[in-house]
């Protein structure tokens, strides 16, 4: 890539493990700071995802309407759709709640265990849709890394492999249940 690469980072249903693991990269930022803009992130303050990204990196599954929302508008605004860590590309840890209702799940962790105000919340939280799914029920997805979280090393080659033009070849990187 000529210009700077506009890239972004999108945390949906997930626990922050897999941006950790993106800021594990450490100082090999500074390699990769010229050569892009970072321009929606959990960790930048952009309010709105914008037009035109090249590369979007997807922590978490899809478990609430909100999520649904979201993804629908970046995979609209995105060239190169990752799903990072297997929140994303299988539904992983939230997706276990799968094997229960809804109203069950919302029972255990809001009243059931609850020591003080107990119930679920109404209002300000995203309702959660009855299953968990991974990214590409929903959206296609351009590139599927692995891991929980993907390693720093991991990652680094990928955005490595992104700008510098090429598809990353992750068969020889990982495989699944690294
Ligand atoms: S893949 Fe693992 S580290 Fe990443 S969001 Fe899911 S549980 Fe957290």
């Amino acid at each position: 890539m000529t210009e700077k690469a506009r890239i972004a980072t999108l945390w949906l249903d997930g626990c922050s493990g897999c941006h950790m693991s993106l800021l594990d990269i450490d100082e090999r930022i500074l390699e990769i700071a010229p050569l892009i803009d970072l321009v929606y992130s959990p960790v930048v303050d952009a309010k709105e995802f914008p037009e035109n990204v090249d590369l979007t990196l997807v922590e978490g599954a899809i478990a609430s309407g909100e999520d649904i929302a979201k993804i629908k508008l970046v995979r609209s605004r995105t060239k190169l759709l990752v799903a990072l860590g297997d929140c994303s590309v299988t539904g992983n840890v939230p997706a276990m709640r799968n094997n229960f209702l809804l109203e069950d799940v919302l029972q255990r962790g809001y009243v059931d265990n609850a020591t003080d105000n107990p119930g679920a919340p109404t209002r300000e939280v995203p309702k959660l849709e009855p299953k968990v799914i991974p990214l590409h029920e929903l959206v296609p997805v351009d590139l599927f890394v692995p891991g929980c979280p993907p390693s720093a090393d991991l990652i680094f080659f990928v955005l490595s492999e992104v700008l510098a033009g090429r598809v990353p070849d992750l068969s020889t990187q990982c495989h699944f249940g690294n």
